[in-house]
Parts: structure tokens; sequence; C-alpha cells
């Protein structure tokens, strides 16, 4: 088998044999990927350029017309799935009919160019302007890549260029091609593997920034996972702790306000009614928080049902009335799998960090503060000087 293969064809196919390498691995990821369909797609993609360097390479089907059509047919699908699985890291898709008129107008024009009106550099024209078409009308939709992470900007420059190198590509290669010359003859030409030779480094290129996006988004799924509370959602305390500590490294202009709040007499609940009941009071009352933060504010449940709240840019006052608003949708709130008549409630401590104030010193004060609602009956807020010092 091997001793039938020319040197150039033996080498030449170093190349669908790495586009399956990447194909593999992109598979690999998808299985450990929350957003796998695009690594799917992506696989699908270099499979389809390997599939189709092995066609023109071995030359599988031997008749020119038929092997021009069927590796054309493989290389656009290829560039349509690329498209396609780079769109899906902004989840964006093109539509089933973009993706079919690009695949018909492009086979469909190598089928006319070949039996009807046989044009080699009408081929060559339809396979790299209708792949390049395709490309730049995805990377119009790609500029939410430029507000990510640096791996997602360098990918957005990377498909722009590489869906700009087909112009300067093909160009050349139409001007080697002379009259006369055959398929065949010009497809070994050292030229045009070298002009191939481009196309497969961006591919490489393209296949590496892809993979390493991929894997960072798998890091900061895993990070998020650290700092979450899986019952409700909200930061935990390592996430709330890692959250202040950044916002006392990056330094606020403003004021930064803490609020905590703890249900009342919460493990009677657990007691009458079962720990699940008590689940469900947790998940309520850390959606209600939810509802009340802005953006910038952290909300965590910081341990048990104790829930802390940072507020950066928010005054005392302001933090009280959040916290009195929270206070008074979760003692008027109805709670699944718990008897209408039963009331929770949950108290309150409320300051705003003091300039020299270190964070850790900021929410022991606030805690302290909680305390004293629960020690002045519970269901209350308590704020730093005195409710009277910030109402007036
Ligand atoms: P207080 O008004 O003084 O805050 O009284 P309390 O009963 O709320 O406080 P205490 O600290 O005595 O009890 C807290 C209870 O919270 C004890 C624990 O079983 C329960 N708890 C902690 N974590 C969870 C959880 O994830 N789910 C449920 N259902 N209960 C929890
Ligand atoms: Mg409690
Ligand atoms: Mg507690």
């Amino acid at each position: 088998m091997l001793s039938n293969l020319s040197a150039v064809q033996i080498l030449t196919l170093g190349s669908p044999s790495i586009a399956g390498l990447f194909a593999l691995s992109f598979l690999a990821l998808a299985h450990h990927n929350a957003r796998a369909r695009h690594l799917k797609v992506l696989a699908l993609s270099f499979l389809l350029f390997a599939l189709a360097s092995v066609v023109q390479i071995l030359g599988i089907p031997p008749d020119v017309g038929w092997n021009a059509i069927i590796s054309g047919a493989l290389y656009a699908g290829c560039v349509i799935f690329l498209a396609e699985g780079v769109l899906g890291r902004v989840g964006a898709r093109q539509g089933a009919a973009f993706k079919l008129a690009a695949f018909f107008v492009i086979v469909g024009g190598m089928y006319y160019f070949y039996y009807v009106s046989n044009d080699l550099v009408a081929r060559i024209c339809v396979l790299n302007f209708g792949s390049a078409a395709v490309l730049l009308l995805s990377a119009v939709r790609l500029s939410p890549l430029l507000k990510g992470r640096p791996v997602d900007k360098v990918l957005f420059w990377l498909f722009l260029a590489f869906a700009l190198s087909f112009f300067p590509r093909t160009w050349l290669t139409l001007g080697q091609i002379h009259v006369g010359m055959g398929a065949r003859a010009f497809g070994t030409s050292s030229f045009w593997i070298a002009l191939h030779m481009t196309l497969v480094l961006f591919g490489i290129a393209l296949a590496v920034v892809l993979i390493l996006a991929a894997a960072m988004d798998k890091i900061d799924d895993l990070n998020r996972e650290r700092n979450e509370d899986h019952l409700t959602g909200l930061l935990n305390r390592r996430g709330f702790d890692e959250y202040a500590a950044e916002l006392g490294r990056r330094g606020t202009d403003g004021p930064v306000s803490l609020i905590a709040c703890d249900i009342d007499h919460f493990k009677q609940i657990n007691d009458r009614y079962g720990h699940a009941a008590g689940d469900q009071v947790l998940r309520q009352t850390a959606r209600l928080i939810r509802h009340t933060l802005r953006a910038g504010d952290a909300g965590s449940r910081a341990g048990g049902e104790e829930f802390l709240i940072l507020l950066p840019g928010t005054r005392a006052v302001d933090a009280y009335r959040v916290a009195q608003r929270i206070r008074i949708a979760i003692e008027t709130q109805r709670y699944a799998g718990l008897p209408e008549s039963v009331r929770i409630t949950a108290s309150f401590g409320v300051a705003e960090r003091a300039p020299w104030e270190s964070m850790d010193g900021f929410v022991a004060r606030v805690d302290a503060l909680l305390y004293e609602a629960k020690r002045l009956g519970r269901n209350r807020v308590e704020v730093a000087g005195g409710a009277a010092s910030v109402i007036a």
C-alpha cells in the first residue's frame, strides 16, 4: 500500500492526520464540558477537513471530476461547521437555510464548472470565495469575542485573518495556473502545496486557540462551582471572602455596606417540618435576596441559615432600607412544604465600612449587630449607630 504512494503523498497525509487528532481532541473536550455542542461541531469540521484532504491526496475516487466535487463538498462542510462551531462560543448559530444555501452554491458551482462548462479557474473561485464568504459573514457576528478574555480576542482576529487569507491565496493560486494545465498536475505542484500549507497552519492555530479557550471555560466553571453554594446558587463563604478581598484590593471610591441576615429559630423549622422543608426555606430566602441584588453586589450563604450581602457603592441608610425590605418579604412570603400559618422571620445586622476597617473586622462588627438584633427580640434590623441615625 505505502509503496504505491509518492513521497509527496505520504508527507501531505500529515495534515489530515493532525486534523483527525484535533477532531478527537474536540470530542474528548466535549465529553467534559457543559457547553459541549459547539465542540462537537468543531470535531465534525476537522473530521471533514481530514476526509477532504485524504480524498484529494489519495485520489479516491480516481475520476477527476467526482474527486473534485466530493473533496469540494467535504471542504465546504468543513468551513460551514468551523464557522458554526466558532459562533457557538458566543452562543450564536447560522440558520439551517444559510448552511444549506452555502453548501449547495459551492457544490453546485463546482459541479457546473466541471460537467457543464469545464473551468478549473471558476471551480477554484467558487470553492475559495464561497468559503471566504461563509467565514466573513460569520466573523461579523463574532464581535462579542472582543469583549471576552485574551484568548477570545486572539480567536476573533485569527478567525478574521483566516477568512481574509482566502483572497491572496486564491489570487496566487490562479496566477500559477497556465492554460491547459490539468487539475492533477496542478494539485501536485510544489507551489500549490506551499499555499495549502498556509491553510493547514491556520487550521492548527485555530484548533490550538479553540482548545485553549474550551480548557479555560472548564477552569472558569470549576472556579465558579468552588465558590458557589449548591443549595441556593448564591456565593458560599469562600466565594464571599474572595469577592470581598478582590474589592479590598481594587479599592472602592464610594461607601461599602454589609447586611448580615440569620433566619430566626430555624432549628425548630427543621425539627417540626423536616430537613427538606428547611432546605426549601433556605432556597426561597436566597431567591428573595437574589432579587434585591444589583450588579456589583455579592449575595452569599455564609453558612447554615446565615446570609451575607455586600453592597459596594451603598450608604448604611440605603442598606438599612434593603434589609427592611428583605425582612418584610421573608415574613410575608408563603413557603412550599410549610403550613400557611407558619411565619418565618429573620434578624439583620447592617453597617457601612469605616475607611480604616479591615474586611474581617467589618464582617465581625456586622455579625455583632445581627446578634444584638437576636437579643432584642428577633425579626428586626440593627444598624450601626442605631436606626435613628440612618433615618434622620
Ligand atoms: P436563632 O434564632 O438564634 O438564629 O436560632 P436558630 O435555631 O435559627 O439557630 P441555631 O444556630 O441554633 O440553628 C441553626 C440550624 O440550622 C441548625 C442546623 O440544623 C440548621 N441548618 C444548618 N444548615 C442547614 C441546611 O443546609 N439545611 C437545613 N435544612 N438546615 C440547616
Ligand atoms: Mg438562626
Ligand atoms: Mg445561625
